[in-house]
């Protein structure tokens, strides 16, 4: 599966199509082939919540 593309489910309950949408549309809203909602493609989780353990010394030994 090519990675450069985003699966996103359309939030319409009566809908839930599965769109497949390029990566470059991510942070973009993308339009539901079904049932014309407006979904917005969410970012990559490439953004780190917590900072990596770049820092950590090697365990003592
Ligand atoms: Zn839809």
């Amino acid at each position: 599966m090519p990675s450069d593309v985003v699966r996103i489910i359309c939030p319409n309950l009566r809908c839930k199509a599965i769109l497949a949408v390029p990566a470059s549309a991510r942070g973009k809203a993308v339009r539901c082939r079904q049932c014309g909602s407006r979904i917005q493609v969410p970012m990559p989780r490439t953004q780190p919540a917590a900072t990596p353990p770049a820092d950590v010394p090697a365990a003592g030994d």
